[in-house]
């Protein structure tokens, strides 16, 4: 019932033309896929070259970040309206890169779901613990009230429609995957505690898996049964190891 959704992440990777050829590849390769949803969210500057190249496929288009101001004085930032008037669908939010290397704060990234939503923009929130987090057993504890302040103020319908993205942060770019069945089980905690006070968000929501997704590791991440997808980097800057990837979802 949920459609399982495979994004790529491509950080600062590509100018524009390396965007669109990798779109123009991407596309023939996924031209026949219809069970997985498949996103690419690349640099602002190449957003709507992205998102042109993609024009006739099924591959949706997101930000990495937004502001939740609508315009004004905010020198370097891009607003959730402005991805709705480009038709951006979709806009990552709380990255852990946002949140360790500037900052990022779980209040921010509340503002910035209410304002991607408020805007029709789909949010990909991401959640994860530390390699330190995790050897203190508190990986639930930190999940949970990343979801919650991420979350808060949500209707039920919208928190059915945001994607959740759970990341350990040592696993991302390191090679080093949470193996499947840790990542489902995690996956399940963060169901769980939605569940409580969402019991019909919780059977809609997304959760997808995050960190050094490859198409060796994908099928066995995929078949477990809380996991609805994946947040790829550095897999994803491939057409050939990408659409691997989707290919093996579907
Ligand atoms: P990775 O990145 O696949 O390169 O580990 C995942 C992410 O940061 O979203």
């Amino acid at each position: 019932m949920r459609k399982p959704f495979i994004c790529g992440n491509w950080k600062m990777n590509k100018n524009v033309d390396q965007a669109k050829a990798m779109l123009t590849e991407l596309k023939a390769k996924v031209a026949e896929v219809e069970e997985v949803e498949m996103g690419i969210c690349p640099t602002a500057l190449a957003l709507t070259a992205v998102k042109e190249a993609a024009a006739g496929s099924d591959i949706v288009t997101g930000a990495q970040n937004i502001y939740w101001e609508e315009s004004g004085a905010y020198t370097g930032e891009i607003s959730a309206k402005m991805l709705a008037d480009s038709e951006i669908e979709y806009t990552i939010i709380g990255h852990s890169e946002r949140r360790e290397i500037f900052g990022e704060s779980d209040f921010e990234v509340n503002k910035k779901v209410h304002a991607a939503l408020e805007n029709g923009v789909k949010a990909i929130v991401c959640v994860g613990e530390t390699l330190e987090e995790r050897k203190a057993e508190k990986i639930e504890a930190k999940v949970n009230f990343q979801v919650d302040a991420a979350l808060a103020g949500l209707s039920e319908e919208e928190i059915a429609d945001v994607v959740i993205a759970y990341e350990p942060i040592w696993a991302i770019g390191t090679g080093e995957t949470a193996s499947a069945e840790e990542a489902n089980r995690v996956i399940g905690i963060i169901r769980d505690h939605i569940r409580e006070s969402y019991p019909e968000a919780a059977e809609k929501i997304r959760i997808q898996y995050g960190g050094s997704v490859k198409p060796h590791n994908v099928e066995e991440i995929m078949a477990q049964e809380e996991i609805d997808g994946a947040l790829v980097g550095g897999a994803s800057l491939k057409a050939e190891s990408f659409s691997e990837i989707i290919l093996k979802t579907e």
